[in-house]
């Protein structure tokens, strides 16, 4: 309530309470109307059980049930992140995404841009105390608010960050690809294990509704055994200089920046690890751009059960990021699979005499919100995230085979590893 509200004549209030909702929120937790108007029902206040306000169902049996409201955790009880490097996809995705977090906040940045960083903490309220340069980034170790850091710098300079957090006790939430090579990638691992701290890798895809719905239907046999896969993450991409033409900060071109969306998502759908790759790579002639990294990057994936997966990822073609499942029985596509937001799933099978393609509506969420709430889930429940480092390290073993391969035009044998790269499912819903 305003602080003005306090002082106001009992008949204002009410007309301000009334105007602003808040009377129905008085009547749910208190359970009474308010005076002068008809009783309420249950249905029209909805209650509170097991600590949270939920609703009876208003909707009739034709639609389904909407969800309970949001139960976010007070502010306090979120679990706190540092932003480590404030990019494009820090301050355009990450940043905003939070406000649909329920269980994670942003307490801290680190920015080698002192002007911009100043800018960025008053615009999510984080106190300039909590501003770092990369030089005292071991200051966080001081900021008790500070329970994992999320690292959004250039590809190169992962392994450097994810070291230096887990020194002083944060755990790390990590963006893809998670190095520029497997010795790098196994390096944060043991970092982190030696340091008891957990460590995500940010693979946004494996908890977004509708390619979780494309692994149910791979895992339940609905359309019959899945055979093969066609995934597509291509797009046009300007000129340098850029860190993403920069090996040394990129590892490569478009395989570890966007074809590993393929790549990953080929194994998260089989639920399988491939036996053998093939690649092909070009890049145009005299390009600078494309002195140091590849341009372009098709490659194929066996799988030990016969399933076959063909990818195509480039920095040159007008944008692409579409997913094909063939099935025995039926057809499953999700045209921008990989991208921030929009996806759509779709299902091709016989329907009697026909063939009916069905569009499966799906309720969208915000991927990155989802993936951060899920690391602050597991954080505060002591337990694996379904995405730790493993799964990274296995994707840059791949990788690796994949630039081996299409050097030496050749297909590689890929070794499987030892354990499973996946923690538990995340919940759904
Ligand atoms: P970006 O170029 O927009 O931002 C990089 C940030 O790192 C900048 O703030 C830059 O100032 C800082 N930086 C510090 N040292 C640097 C150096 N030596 N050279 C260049 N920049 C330096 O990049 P981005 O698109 O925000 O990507 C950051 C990370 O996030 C990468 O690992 C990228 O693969 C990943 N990413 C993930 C997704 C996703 O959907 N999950 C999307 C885009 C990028």
């Amino acid at each position: 309530m305003p602080d003005d509200a306090k002082t106001m004549p009992r008949a204002s209030r009410r007309g301000l309470m009334q105007a602003s909702g808040l009377s129905a929120l008085g009547v749910a937790l208190g359970g009474a109307g308010a005076p002068g108007y008809p009783a309420p029902s249950r249905m029209d206040t909805g209650g509170v059980e097991g600590g949270r306000v939920t609703f009876p169902n208003w909707r009739g049996q034709a639609e389904p049930e909407p969800p309970p409201p949001p139960a976010p955790l007070p502010p306090g009880e979120r679990v706190g992140y540092a932003i480590v490097g404030l990019g494009r996809l820090s301050l355009e995705e990450i940043l905003p995404a939070f406000g649909a977090c329920r269980q994670s906040r942003p307490v801290a940045l680190v920015s080698g841009s002192p002007e911009k960083a100043a800018v960025v903490a008053r615009q999510y309220g984080i106190p300039d105390s909590s501003v770092l340069g990369y030089d005292n980034f071991e200051d966080l170790r001081q900021l008790r608010e500070v329970r994992a850091v999320y690292i959004v710098l250039p590809n190169g300079m992962h392994r450097e960050y994810t070291e230096r957090a887990a020194a002083i006790g944060k755990h790390v939430l990590c963006e893809k690809p998670m190095a520029n090579t497997p010795e790098e990638a196994q390096a944060m691992v043991e970092a982190c294990a030696r340091a008891g701290v957990k460590l995500m890798v940010a693979y946004r895809c494996q908890y977004e509704p509708h390619s979780r719905a494309a692994i149910r239907l791979v895992r339940f046999g609905e359309l019959g055994k899945l055979r093969f896969i066609h995934a597509t993450n291509v797009q046009s991409n300007g000129p340098g200089p850029q860190w993403r033409y920069a090996k040394a900060l990129a590892g490569g071109g478009a395989l570890p920046d966007i074809g590993l969306y393929c790549l990953n998502a080929t194994r998260y759908l089989t639920g399988e690890e491939p036996v053998e790759v093939s690649a092909q790579m070009q890049s145009p002639a005299g390009d600078p751009r494309f002195a140091e990294v590849e341009e372009s990057m098709d490659f194929r994936l066996r799988f030990p059960s016969g399933i076959v997966a063909q990818c195509v990822t480039s920095y040159g073609a007008f944008q692409d990021k579409t997913l094909r499942l063939l099935f025995e029985n039926g057809l499953a596509e999700i045209p921008d699979a990989f991208a921030y937001r929009g996806q759509r799933l779709f299902v091709s099978r016989k329907a009697g005499e026909i063939i009916e393609r069905q569009e499966r509506v799906i309720a969208r969420k915000n991927q990155f919100a989802t993936e951060i709430d899920h690391f602050s889930e597991r954080l505060r429940a002591g337990e694996a995230p379904h995405t730790p480092g493993e799964e990274g390290l296995q994707d840059q073993r791949l990788m690796a085979a994949l630039y081996r391969a299409a050097t030496e035009g050749r297909p590689v044998e890929v070794p499987s590893p030892e354990r499973r790269t996946r923690g538990p499912e995340p919940a759904e819903g």
